[in-house]
């Protein structure tokens, strides 16, 4: 009994980005981050999606079971409405747009 060489090729899909860079809405770019950072509640985060082309910045408040897709989504959406604005302001009032650290490193207390 010749023992038989199970051969299986494996057709490994190659997903090279996980997700991390979305085409932005506004420019069309693949430079669209999105990031999240935790709030005080514990339902809600902050999704912050930041376009390194053309600079788009938004900012979403949304439930912490959305996923970055989910978030892209919703700004594709608002950019398709045209009201990426209503999302453009930071969140939290830090000084006015002083600053364009590119590492948002707050740190609060
Ligand atoms: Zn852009």
């Amino acid at each position: 009994m010749a023992r038989r060489r199970r051969k299986r090729i494996k057709q490994v899909r190659k997903v090279r980005k996980p997700s991390n860079y979305f085409q932005c809405p506004r420019c069309g770019a693949m430079t669209l981050t999105i990031s999240f950072k935790k709030l005080d509640s514990s339902n809600e985060k902050l999704a912050i999606a930041k376009c390194g082309t053309c600079h788009l910045y938004c900012e979403l408040k949304v439930p912490t079971t959305l996923d970055k897709v989910d978030v892209y989504n919703m700004i594709s959406d608002l950019a398709y409405e045209n009201r990426l604005d209503e999302c453009s302001r930071p969140y939290s009032e830090e000084g006015e747009e002083g600053e364009e650290g590119e590492e948002g490193e707050e740190q609060e207390s």
